[in-house]
């Protein structure tokens, strides 16, 4: 007797959606039929603990892919628990399950977006990839969908059967004897489930064995049934793995498993550098295995690419685009985390946004950051090769107004010694300290031996001072933006702050003509001239007053950024250097001025070249050099 039923409101509003307005990534059919297959295997196998029997005769736990491209068909068999005729219409007539109104909602919206808007179609395939859209998701390739299940114990066989369009037939048909009798399998169906689908035109490509294969492999290595496929040139093969490494205790695995999983799981072919293997119980219970690479990734700096950690829920392959597992600043972490206490239950988008990430995502920063303090305490190189790799990407995240755990951040972070000559940590500037001294020194600039002979250097060095030199773009920003350390203020060498505490100098009568001069010639370019006792054995130095420092002026020419504060430098000069007082002395005549006006116009673009500038003007440049070396050599 066959009845004709129809799907609750809801149900049939869903169907319609997935059937007509989901684009792409369709392939995720296959995710879902082979993730309810697992589970359905699951759940024998955890009631067959209770009732043994149910297990009689039961041939192994698998799943079965038939492609039948002449037939236009493609059926999944799997050996689990199976359902009866109760079963069948509360599971799959209704969509009883919690955040699916909310899902509906979205999905709906969406759609309708996606179908007024043809550009915004480009914007689907995301959405089914994160919803849990689950059975239904095989209308996105098939006309109609024929379900045969054995309930393990029972001996009806249920058949249902939908086109998806609103309605479904159920009856109970059929010898227990021959259920599956249509395929060729290694072993007599005792339970179990047999899914049909009556292919739609355009999507043949489903047919294909070597297609199945890869879509397996991509979303189901993992899982712990075997899948095993048909060929289209005959014969069968398990397609996947069937063993998730992650799950395995530590002492049956070797390092080469470890590294192959490595690059086999993320496509990283460098060796790694830290793997983290671990199993989170308690308020949440998850499985981690993740990995540093010792190398950067191509693609590290491109936006786009936000997470190299492939989130599985209980062996399945949810998503290897999860913003919400790793910040930004740990994007080099690769590896799985297989979240087994999420309910599969609850739809990939909610999985996306809840609340259960957001504590996975810091307690793994917790743990990524552990294992690097305790790398940069025990090995202290490696972890400088880390760094020379990674630390940009660390940075990252102090400059990131988002960003919660800055704390975390940086104990982890190095920058070059002027005095080690090596990059030390924070945590060791400090620690060397003198005792009177307030402030982390440091300077920027793109190369760091350059750097070494900057007159900015002058003063900490006379004063026995280390001073950090920071050489990656973003050291442009994390230091005033984090503003302490450990009660210690970081301040630039090279910034007018940290020479405008000292007492100021009463110039001479000559000296004030010079600087008057001075002044009077760089107005244009200069906020200010004024003599400094910073510097040793330098004439000159530029700091910077309210406005960017030279490098960050340079990065935002490159990218033409606006910039509004280009000429806030101050010149300082060294009163004590003999070129200083002897243009001082030349400034009282007239006889000798024009050679003052060249010397102060050298100096200047001297000042600009040491910081990394190129001189303004090269032709007047090289024009003001030459006559005064002419007057020196002729
Ligand atoms: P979900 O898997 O998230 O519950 P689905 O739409 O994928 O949602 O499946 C709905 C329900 O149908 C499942 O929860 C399960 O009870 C039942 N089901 C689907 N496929 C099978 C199967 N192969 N064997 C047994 N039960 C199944
Ligand atoms: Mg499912």
């Amino acid at each position: 007797m066959e009845e004709t039923l129809e799907f609750t409101a809801e149900t049939g509003k869903l169907l319609n959606i997935v059937a007509n307005a989901l684009y792409s990534e369709k392939e995720v059919f296959v995710r879902e039929l082979v993730s309810n297959a697992s589970d359905a295997c699951d759940r024998l196998r955890f009631e067959a603990i209770s009732k043994p029997d149910l297990l009689k005769n039961h041939g192994g736990f698998a799943i079965y892919i038939f492609p039948d491209a002449p037939g236009n068909q493609l059926t999944f068999i799997d050996t689990g628990i199976g359902m009866n005729r109760k079963d069948v219409i509360e599971n799959l007539g209704t969509i009883a399950r919690s955040g699916t109104g909310k899902f509906l909602e979205k999905l709906a919206k969406s759609s309708d977006k996606a179908k007024n808007d043809e550009t915004n179609r480009s914007n689907m395939p995301d959405m089914i990839g994160q919803f849990g859209v689950g059975f239904y998701s095989a209308l996105m390739v098939a006309d109609s969908i024929e379900l045969k299940s054995l309930k393990a114990g029972s001996n009806k066989i249920v058949r249902w059967f939908t086109k998806g369009d609103g309605k479904y037939t159920i009856s109970e048909q059929g010898d227990k004897k021959d259920f599956g009798k249509d395929f060729d399998l290694p072993h007599p169906l005792t339970c179990g489930t047999i899914i049909t689908l009556n292919m739609k035109k355009q999507a043949d490509e489903y047919l294909e064995s070597s297609r199945l294969n890869h879509i397996v492999r991509t979303y189901a290595n993992h899982i712990n049934v075997p899948v095993i496929l048909q060929k289209d040139s005959g014969g069968s093969e398990q397609v996947n793995d069937s063993e998730a490494l992650w799950l395995k205790p530590k002492s049956e695995i070797t390092p080469e498993n470890y590294e192959d999983f490595y690059h086999s799981e993320t496509m990283l072919f460098d060796k790694s550098w830290v793997n983290m293997h671990f199993h989170a119980e308690g308020m949440l219970d998850y499985y981690g295995l993740l990995f540093i690479p010792s190398k950067r990734p191509f693609d590290l700096f491109y936006p786009e690419k936000i997470s190299r950690i492939k989130l599985y829920v209980k062996r399945v392959f949810i998503t290897d685009n999860c913003e919400s597992l790793i910040p930004n600043w740990l994007r080099f972490v690769a590896g799985v985390i297989d979240a087994s206490d999420i309910d599969l239950n609850i739809s990939r988008e909610m999985i996306q946004s809840s609340p259960v990430l957001t504590k996975i995502k810091n307690n793994i920063v917790k743990r990524v950051s552990n294992a690097l303090k305790s790398k940069l305490s025990e090995d202290i190189d490696s972890y400088r090769d880390f760094f020379t790799e990674f630390g940009a990407v660390l940075k990252e995240g102090l400059c990131d107004p988002m960003e919660a755990q800055k704390t975390e951040i940086l104990p982890l972070i190095l920058a070059y010694s002027l005095k080690q000559q090596k990059l030390i940590s924070l945590d060791n500037y400090i620690d060397n300290m003198q005792t009177e001294q307030d402030n982390i020194y440091f300077l920027t600039g793109e190369n760091i031996t350059l750097m070494q002979q900057s007159p900015h250097l002058e003063n900490a060095k006379n004063k026995d001072y280390d001073v950090l030199l920071l050489n990656d773009p973003v050291d442009e920003f994390w230091p005033n933006l984090i503003g302490t350390y450990r009660e210690k203020n970081f301040l630039s060498v090279q910034s007018s702050d940290d020479s405008e505490t000292e007492e100021e100098i009463k110039p001479t009568e000559n000296m004030q003509i010079l600087l008057d001069r001075f002044t009077e010639s760089l107005k244009e370019n200069l906020q200010n001239v004024r003599l400094s006792h910073q510097l040793q054995s330098s004439p000159v130095r530029l700091v910077v007053g309210k406005g960017n420092s030279p490098r960050l002026e340079r990065l935002m020419r490159v990218h033409r950024a606006e910039q509004d504060n280009v000429n806030q430098r101050i010149l300082e000069i060294n009163p004590n250097h003999a070129l200083i007082q002897a243009l001082a002395e030349k400034s009282q005549s007239q006889e000798t001025i024009q050679d003052v006006d060249d010397a102060i116009y050298l100096l200047y673009e001297q000042a600009r070249m040491i910081d990394g500038d190129a001189p303004s003007d090269i032709a007047n440049f090289s024009q003001k050099l030459n006559r005064l070396m002419e007057k020196s050599y002729l």
